[in-house]
């Protein structure tokens, strides 16, 4: 059982706890904030040490600021507007996918993790508001090209947003359809890179916990994300069931965690694979209880789960009952 923390434990060794205090067996930190020392720690602590990798978040290293055409279009022809506090990328431009994968590749040769996890692994939109923003994208002239190629469909209209508003109108399916393979071919390589680099290590994927029906099947038709799809190259699923965030009940993690386990093959055997690990809120925004915390993390447990991620340890560690909560649920489990 995965008893987990994201973000980096600095401040929980600065105040003098260890991972096993808490029964924490397992880190989830950002690629960019891990070193050999927190590495060794973890381990030392009997911990585990997963990496979160900003995938197409666009922000990531100021890529998008830096190289204008990666910026995605939308369906007036007009750089999307950023979402609220990242921007995505167009996943089909080459120079930043082959930018991508060399970070990958270098952060994998430098670090021995347990396992990366692909976080804003989807088409630019923001699930994680109380607000989702949905929109069109992306119609530059990789994506028109790609999709074209891919479909054999000869797209009508002269500028960019006579061609959006074509597709939109004639093939939307195909688009859609076309939309996931791209996400899915990032995860293809993804897993290929991680793979070669550092065989045991897991690839696990950060996701919006909307049913397929959910929002008019938002999820596939505008994120891009087909569970079954991605399937092949994901060991371990972890949706991000904000229960707070997203102004639901605490049910809402038990509920999405036992249907995932119905609608999706998960796994709790050792070895077998893909698992269900989600991700629930720790963090006040809007004010998570104590009671609360502890109840999500009991939730997130709910079908097949084989593990559950508190979301921060910083946002635990700065409330005393919240470390109780973590400490009465993760002891004796991990
Ligand atoms: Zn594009």
């Amino acid at each position: 059982m995965i008893c987990g923390v994201f973000g980096h434990p600095n401040g929980f060794w600065q105040r003098g706890f260890r991972l096993g205090d808490l029964g924490i067996n397992a880190v989830f930190v950002s690629s960019g904030d891990i070193d050999q020392q927190t590495i060794d720690r973890t381990r030392a602590e009997g911990g585990q040490i997963f990496a979160e990798f900003a995938t197409l978040n666009g922000d990531y290293g100021d890529y998008v600021a830096n190289h204008p055409e990666a910026h995605p279009i939308d369906e007036s022809g007009q750089p999307a507007a950023r979402a609220t506090w990242f921007m995505g990328a167009c996943p089909t431009d080459p120079g930043f996918r082959a930018f991508r994968m060399d970070e990958l590749r270098t952060f994998l040769s430098e670090h021995e993790v347990d396992g990366v996890w692909m976080d804003y692994l989807h088409w630019h939109a923001q699930f994680e508001d109380p607000y989702p923003m949905l929109c069109k994208t992306c119609f530059n002239e990789s994506c028109l090209d790609s999709f074209q190629f891919s479909t054999d469909i000869e797209v009508r209209g002269d500028t960019t947003a006579e061609k959006a508003e074509w597709i939109l109108l004639q093939a939307a399916q195909a688009w859609e359809d076309w939309r996931v393979s791209v996400v899915v071919d990032w995860a293809r390589e993804f897993h290929a890179i991680v793979k070669e680099i550092r065989p045991a290590a897991l690839v696990g994927n950060y996701q919006a916990a909307w049913q397929d029906e959910d929002f008019w099947g938002a999820r596939r038709r505008c994120l891009g994300l087909d569970f079954d799809a991605l399937a092949p190259y994901v060991d371990v699923f972890s949706p991000m069931p904000y229960h707070g965030r997203s102004g639901m009940p605490l049910e809402y993690v038990r509920d999405y965690a036992e249907y995932f386990s119905t609608r999706h093959d998960v796994y709790t055997e050792p070895d077998k694979y893909p698992r269900l690990w989600p991700i629930v809120q720790a963090f006040d925004a809007p004010r998570v209880e104590p009671a609360e915390l502890a109840t999500v993390l009991e939730y997130g447990l709910a079908g097949k789960s084989s593990g559950v991620i508190a979301f921060t340890i910083d946002s635990v560690i700065a409330d005393l009952g919240k470390i109780e909560a973590v400490k009465n649920v993760y002891c004796g489990r991990s």
